[in-house]
C-alpha cells in the first residue's frame, strides 16, 4: 500500500482530524480535492503503485490501453472549472479507430 498524501501536521494541531480516504481512483481522487479545498488535512491508501484506478492507462510494448474510462461524460460548467482549478492537463485526441462488430 502506498500513502499518496500525508496529512499535514500543522493542521492536526489546530484540531482538523485527518480524514481517511480508500482508493485513488477518481472518486478518491475527486474527495481529496475537496478536502484540499476546505484546507483539511487527509490520507489516501491505495492499494496498487499508482492513482487513477479504472482510469489508468497501462503500457504493453509499444501499445497503449486505458484500462476502462477515455472520454469525460460530464459537460457541466462546475466539472470543467473544477478540471481547470486542479490543474490536470486534459488533451483533446481525435478518435482513429473503432471497434466494429458484424454478423
Ligand atoms: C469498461 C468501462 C469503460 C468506462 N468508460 C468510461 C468513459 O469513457 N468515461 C467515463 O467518464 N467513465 C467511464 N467509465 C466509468 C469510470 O471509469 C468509473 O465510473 C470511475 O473510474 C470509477 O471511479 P472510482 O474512483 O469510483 O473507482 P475505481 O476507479 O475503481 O477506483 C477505486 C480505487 O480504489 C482502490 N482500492 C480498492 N480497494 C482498496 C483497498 N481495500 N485499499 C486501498 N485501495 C483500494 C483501487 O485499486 C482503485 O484504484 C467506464 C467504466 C468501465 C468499467
Amino acid at each position: 500500500m502506498n500513502t499518496v498524501r500525508i496529512e499535514d501536521a500543522e493542521k492536526c494541531k489546530l484540531g482538523k482530524k485527518p480524514v481517511i480516504i480508500l482508493g485513488a481512483g477518481a472518486a478518491g481522487l475527486g474527495a481529496a480535492g475537496a478536502l484540499a479545498l476546505a484546507d483539511y488535512p487527509f490520507y489516501i491508501i491505495e492499494q496498487e503503485d499508482g492513482p487513477g484506478g479504472l482510469v489508468r492507462t497501462d503500457s504493453v510494448g509499444d501499445f497503449w490501453f486505458d484500462r476502462a474510462g477515455h472520454f469525460i461524460h460530464s459537460r457541466t460548467r462546475r466539472f470543467r472549472s473544477e478540471i481547470r482549478n486542479s490543474g490536470v492537463k486534459l488533451e483533446q485526441h481525435r478518435r482513429v479507430s473503432a471497434v466494429i462488430i458484424e454478423d
